[in-house]
């Protein structure tokens, strides 16, 4: 990798059904960066029957996370697999705060570093909404078990919220009102980013 001073590397945080995926589509098309989504690369293994994607689906159906070590290992293989990138967009991830402190440790050690976490911010009832109606297309099991769901936003809140300070105490952490059309909230997004 090369230029890595110059990257441009984004946390795309939020609780599950914040908009993180449909987000990081638009931001990924304007910026060019690469988007890393752990939650996709589990379904893909999952698809692949891969033994990553079998330990994965224990964890997932149960709404619960994925072991840190599995998962940082998983993604810093991703991270560089990628020649020269203009930066990246981490969406679901980091997810704890040992994945956050992995993340800093090996950012640095390729020569680069996260640049900002935008947190899209969803009150908890729109959050069951929008995964109910997600649930009919996006054929995913964790989104159409009403159990499932309670259990993700349960973790969310213990495990995932807490990471927003980690990146508070670095003075990267910008929160994003999540509420709105699509079109919305990705305005909210390019003005947060173009103001770095
Ligand atoms: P997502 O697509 O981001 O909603 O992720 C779906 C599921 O994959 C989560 O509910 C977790 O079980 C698992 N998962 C995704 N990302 C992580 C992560 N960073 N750490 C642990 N588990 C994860």
């Amino acid at each position: 990798m090369t230029s890595l001073s110059i990257m441009l590397n984004i946390v795309l945080f939020g609780p599950p059904g914040a908009g993180k995926g449909t987000q990081s589509e638009r931001l990924i098309e304007k910026y060019g960066l690469i988007h890393l989504s752990t939650g996709d690369i589990f379904r893909a293994n999952i698809k692949g029957e891969t033994a990553l994607g079998t330990l994965a689906k224990s964890f997932i159906d149960k709404g619960q996370l994925v072991p840190d070590e599995v998962t940082i290992n998983m993604l810093r293989s991703e991270v560089v697999k990628h020649t020269d990138p203009k930066g990246f967009i981490f969406d679901g991830f980091p997810r704890t705060n040992a994945q956050a402190q992995a993340l800093d440790e090996f950012l640095k050690e390729i020569g680069t570093s996260i640049t900002v976490m935008l947190a899209l911010e969803v009150e908890e009832n729109e959050l069951k909404e929008r995964l109910k109606k997600r649930a009919e297309v996006s054929g995913r099991a964790d989104d159409a078990n009403p159990e499932v769901i309670a259990n993700r936003i349960k973790v969310y809140n213990s495990e995932t919220a807490p990471v927003k300070d980690f990146y508070q105490h670095q003075n990267k952490f910008v929160a994003i009102n999540g509420i709105g059309s699509i079109d919305e909230i990705t305005n909210r997004l390019f003005e947060a980013i173009d103001l770095i």
